[in-house]
């Protein structure tokens, strides 16, 4: 993990060509939403530096690892050689024992590392559900956040407590946010969460000094400032009125939406439809046929019953809006302004009507295409 970007641009057969390290560095800038020029500063910042990453494992599945070793732009090979420098990861290391907790303290002593945390910390009776070493999760993920640069939660289960934290949450599960209260955070909740989204921030960060814009739950705006609903490939037959009744009918194989099937999308921040897992396209819930379970939402996954429809809180469009042109001129306070907005919040009024009604018409045979 010592090689410079000079050596591997030297050594091809073990890193990528130039160009193909400056399209990786390009695909990370925009995928943190950042102009292609980026991921130009980028390449250069990383060939310079690679930024050094020590990523904790804790009460988790190890998904979110799995997700990232199958990206295959880069490859993990690519990944861990040439962008970024894993100084600690338990499931990558050949090593194991006193010499992966020799790692860990070295790379917390050199400090400056990005700090990546998989998994949920138990707090309930002292912290004693999850250890490593003999170290308790809790004294773990302080410890290392104290020498970090930055901190990023991967996962739902790191970024709230996921999966290990639903009812009754017998370990106390929680959040990396909860453990280090004060401390800024990113979160980037999904089950698994999309390797790009995290790449993207580590990159971000390595080379310009910032992260990402984030929500109130210290989610990057980049990636989940958005509900899928607004870019799923299926919206045009909610709004159409066509949905899949069950699994395996006539609708569902025709590819209709699975608001009826209990599809979270309306609710669920995240980028998924835009950007693939592994670059495989379709590779996500709603592209295989299942609804989305809102796993990038706390209130939502390990809460609400996966086919339980959640209320649609942002109404669908109408079939059409008042014609929009520049002969309009300024809309400004305006009688006609007014009565032009006054037509818009009826249209919105109308269509979360118009989505209950289409909603309700769908036990209806379904139209052949
Ligand atoms: S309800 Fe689900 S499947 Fe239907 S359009 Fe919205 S996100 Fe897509």
């Amino acid at each position: 993990m010592t090689d410079t970007r000079s050596d591997v641009i030297a050594r091809p057969e073990h890193g990528l060509t130039r160009r193909d390290f400056v399209k990786v560095c390009t695909a990370a800038a925009a995928a943190v939403g950042l102009p292609a020029w980026a991921g130009e500063k980028m390449a250069e910042e990383v060939a310079r530096a690679k930024p050094s990453v020590v990523w904790l494992h804790f009460q988790e599945c190890t998904g979110c690892t799995e997700s990232l070793l199958r990206s295959s732009h880069p490859d993990v090979a690519s990944l861990i050689l040439d962008l970024i420098s894993v100084d600690y990861h338990e499931t990558l290391f050949a090593a194991a024992g006193a010499q992966i907790e020799a790692a860990f303290d070295a790379a917390v002593e050199r400090g400056g590392y990005v700090l990546v945390v998989e998994g949920a910390i138990p707090e309930k009776d002292g912290g004693i559900y999850c250890q490593v070493g003999g170290r308790k999760a809790t004294d773990i993920l302080r410890l290392a956040a104290t020498k970090a640069a930055a901190v990023v939660a991967i996962g739902s289960c790191a970024s709230w407590g996921g999966v290990p934290s639903a009812a009754p949450n017998p370990t106390g599960a929680t959040g990396v946010p909860q453990i280090l209260k004060g401390k800024p955070v990113v979160t980037l909740p999904g089950c698994p969460a999309n390797p790009y989204n995290l790449l993207g921030t580590v990159l971000q960060f390595a080379t310009f000094g910032t992260l990402p814009k984030l929500d109130a739950q210290g989610r990057p705006l980049f990636a989940y400032a958005r509900v899928i609903h607004e870019d799923c490939p299926r919206r045009p037959h909610f709004d159409a009125g066509r949905f899949a009744a069950a699994y395996g009918d006539e609708n569902h194989r025709n590819g209709y939406c699975l608001y009826k099937l209990g599809c979270k999308g309306p609710q669920t921040h995240a980028n998924c439809s835009l950007l693939s897992f592994c670059e495989v396209p379709g590779a996500w819930p709603i592209g295989i046929g299942h609804p989305c379970i809102g796993c990038t939402e706390q209130g939502v996954v390990f809460n609400v019953p996966i086919h339980e429809n959640l209320p649609i809180q942002t109404p669908t469009a109408p079939m059409a809006y008042p014609a929009i042109h520049p002969d309009h001129g300024v809309v400004a306070s305006s009688p006609i302004a007014i009565g032009v907005g006054g037509v818009i919040v009826g249209a919105i009024a109308g269509a979360a009507v118009v989505a209950t009604k289409k909603v309700g018409d769908s036990d209806k045979p379904a139209r052949k295409e």
